[in-house]
């Protein structure tokens, strides 16, 4: 894992991507940039000065890239997948993440343009398991008010989330992650629906779903199974389902952070254990994560977050994404763990979805990720290419500039 070294001075690197090059640097403050990567590749590679972008970006490179979820798989033949791909790659891209069974044929073009494949899979909602539905119906979520999730699923039909506090819910995961992880042809594990089901909604959702949710409402507050209750009782001396205000008892929320951490935890050691990556899809800050679906994202052992800045379901404009681009640096500074900024696609005409890659770039974010391949217009990965392609020359610049910078430090103390 890359050295969690991240810079202290913003302020700083923004007058770089300004054009300021020339600036005087200390070199602390360049040790410091070499958070994602982007820096030190110029200088410990000695790459040289860019022309045009390399196509692609290396598998194991840490440059400043992208990477683009494909959910619903639109038809493709195997022809027009590796187009797709070497478009991808030629544009900056690092890596697609797959929604769906493994596909050969696809991980196989991804592999060819030079991008990494990892498989994109939904663990603690799980509507589509019908083997733990047929056979496990206790695995299932109970809300404060009562109700499982596989009899009456919140929200949605496809909410059926299962428990994370019981052992055997964690080892049918584990086994479908390592099965998963040990494929040769997948580069990592993704996660999504890591999490508890929606406590409250994004505000931007309330008014599709007919709802106020300024406060914890039971039919969504999670989980008050035997299980949960049991094991919280066991160690605390006390039944959630008769706490006096369980939204505030700060052990029960804990409990619940802690349910969620502990499955990533193991599923984590499953993914390295196979020798792959793994990463998640997350809520948009530590905050809201934690708030809104019990997500303590920032305590995870994971080599990647993608936190969802889908900015529509908040609504909030663009400033708010960089806003939370910088709560989560800020919280992962010096766990190692790599932040990409997940953008909604549909929501940002070109010009806007290059203002967010900057921003992401400017608050230090080691790259992003677009939802999803079906809102990917020619126009907007042109201007993907074209933002990318001003990022790392700018980054590869302010590189040499250092290197050259050091060299002749080095000279003069000798
Ligand atoms: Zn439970």
């Amino acid at each position: 894992m890359r050295a969690p070294i991240r810079t202290t001075e913003p302020l700083l690197r923004r007058n770089f991507l300004r054009g300021r090059p020339g600036d005087p640097v200390r070199r602390r403050e360049f040790l410091e940039t070499l958070g994602c990567g982007a820096l030190g590749l110029g200088l410990l590679g000695g790459a040289a000065l860019p022309g045009r972008l390399p196509a692609g970006s290396a598998p194991g490179s840490s440059e400043f890239a992208g990477w683009l979820w494909i959910g619903r798989r639109p038809e493709k033949t195997a022809a027009e997948w590796r187009a797709l791909f070497s478009r991808l790659g030629q544009a900056g891209f690092r890596g697609v993440l797959v929604g769906g069974q493994f596909d050969a044929p696809i991980a196989d073009a991804a592999h060819a343009a030079g991008l990494e494949y990892h498989r994109w899979m939904w663990i603690l909602n799980r509507p589509g398991d019908t083997w733990a539905r047929e056979n496990h119906p206790e695995w299932y979520a109970v809300s404060r008010a009562g109700d499982s999730t596989i009899e009456a699923p919140p929200y949605v039909e496809y909410y059926r989330w299962v428990c994370p506090t019981r052992e055997p819910v964690r080892q049918h995961l584990r086994q479908l992650i390592g099965e998963a992880a040990r494929e040769p042809a997948v580069d990592g594990i993704h996660l999504d629906y890591i999490r508890y089901c929606d406590v409250i909604l994004p505000r931007g959702l309330w008014k599709k779903y007919g709802l106020v949710q300024n406060r914890e409402l039971p039919q969504f507050d999670f989980c008050y199974c035997p299980s949960c209750r049991g094991q919280f009782k066991d160690r605390t001396g006390r039944d959630p389902a008769e706490l006096p205000d369980p939204p505030a008892d700060a052990e029960w929320i804990r409990f619940r952070w802690d349910a969620v951490t502990r499955v990533v935890t193991e599923l984590a050691e499953v993914s390295r254990g196979a020798g792959k990556a793994i990463s998640a899809a997350v809520f948009a800050t530590p905050t809201l994560a934690r708030r809104l679906v019990r997500q303590a994202w920032d305590e995870w052992p994971v080599d990647r977050v993608f936190p969802m800045m889908y900015h529509p379901a908040y609504d909030e404009g663009v400033p708010w994404i960089g806003e939370s681009i910088r709560e989560g640096v800020e919280a992962l500074r010096g766990s190692g763990t790599e932040l990409n900024a997940g953008l909604y696609l549909s929501a940002l005409d070109p010009p806007v979805l290059a203002e967010a890659i900057r921003m992401a770039r400017v608050e230090e974010a080691c790259g992003f990720s677009l939802f999803d391949l079906n809102a990917l217009t020619d126009e907007r990965l042109e201007a993907v290419e074209n933002t990318l392609w001003e990022i790392r020359a700018t980054d590869r610049g302010l590189s040499e500039h250092h290197r050259q910078a050091g060299v002749r430090r080095h000279l003069l103390a000798g």
